[in-house]
């Protein structure tokens, strides 16, 4: 097989040639169809998450078919469509596997993270936490909706929660703001205006070609993040990297709105006036994602009609593909083919 590999944080991925390994027992071998390019692959490739393993193959954003199934495997056949995301291993025991929150596993592992990933012909899988998926759509189409719309998912349900409880227990937000207009947000903003939701898309000051693509996406109105919406937010979900968003968009929610932080990382949030968190708004983050998420985002995404707009990039080229996203230069999302 071959793979771009990360040896060493703040490098570039080297093309190796490696033996293709064969599934242990609960595991799939998968022929990697493509793979999304996910900001955290930023975060891991630039040293700021702690210790990814290396040598590592990045990527968790993928597309492929069952090569080969390992012992023990139930419900896989080979041929069958497949994605692995990034969640890819819990320790079923811990109080948050068994209270249902498994996105908080003590002894997790992250495809592309602390096991290998996608940025590959082949990978390994362990089948629980793999999702068939429909024949339908194009490989590379498809790949974002695997960490991009799963974690927008998740903070839009996260968005929608009301009171102690915590977790999608009210409605929707009527009026919801997205900080940040990559990948998540193009996939979450068709879902949210398919479901009648008012979308306000937030980008970089002056960046008005991502403005004209949020509108063509649902918005109803796109602006700077420095700018204040024309209505006041029940909720506001950041994707971008940028802690000075929080009192941004704490500034643009109404009482008792919430504020979602849907990244991994993040620069440190500034410090401001506590008259912003007043009035019982709330700053949250989220965290990974469920295999409950994924099977609830996967139904809703042919009812919604989402489409997604890919940029692809030949495998050998990845190192491009992340420049480009931390540049800023992409529309949508980056996804590898090998
Ligand atoms: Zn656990
Ligand atoms: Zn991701």
């Amino acid at each position: 097989m071959r793979a771009m590999v990360l040896e060493k944080s703040r490098a570039p991925l080297l093309m190796r040639e490696r033996p293709t390994p064969a599934p242990a027992a609960g595991e799939i071998l998968v022929e990697v169809a493509a793979c999304g390019v996910c900001r955290t692959d930023l975060h891991v490739v630039d040293g700021e998450l702690p210790n990814p393993k290396l040598p590592l193959i990045p990527g968790h954003e993928i597309v492929g078919r069952v090569a080969v199934l390992g012992a023990e495997v139930a419900g896989l056949a080979v041929g069958e469509r497949i994605g692995v995301p990034w969640l890819g291993y819990t320790c079923g025991v811990c109080s948050y596997c068994r209270s249902g929150r498994e996105n908080l596993c003590d002894r997790p592992l992250f495809t592309g993270y602390t096991r290998d990933g996608g940025y590959a012909t082949h990978a390994l899988a362990d089948a629980r936490y793999c999702f068939p998926l429909p024949e339908r759509r194009d490989d590379a189409e498809i790949a974002p909706f695997l960490c991009a719309g799963l974690i927008g998912w998740r903070s839009y349900r996260m968005a929608s929660a009301q009171g102690q409880g915590g977790y999608a227990e009210g409605a929707p937000p009527d009026a919801l703001g997205l900080y940040g207009f990559g990948a998540a947000a193009h996939i979450l903003a068709q879902i949210a205006a398919w479901q009648g939701r008012r979308v306000y898309a937030f980008t970089r000051r002056g960046d008005t070609e991502a403005q004209v693509f949020a509108k063509s996406l649902g918005a109803v109105w796109a602006g700077g993040s420095d700018e204040m919406p024309p209505e006041p937010l029940d909720a506001a979900i950041i994707f971008a990297p940028v802690g000075a968003l929080v009192p941004l968009a704490l500034k643009a929610v109404k009482k008792g709105g919430r504020v979602v932080c849907g990244g991994i990382h993040m620069s440190d949030i500034p410090s401001f006036p506590y008259r912003l968190l007043w009035e019982e708004r709330h700053v949250v983050s989220v965290a990974n994602l469920t295999r409950a998420d994924a099977r609830e985002f996967l139904d809703i995404v042919p009812q919604a009609g989402v489409k997604t707009e890919v940029t692809c990039y030949p495998l050998a080229a990845a190192n491009d593909a992340l420049a480009d996203l931390r540049e800023g230069r992409l529309q949508g999302a980056a996804v590898l083919i090998p």
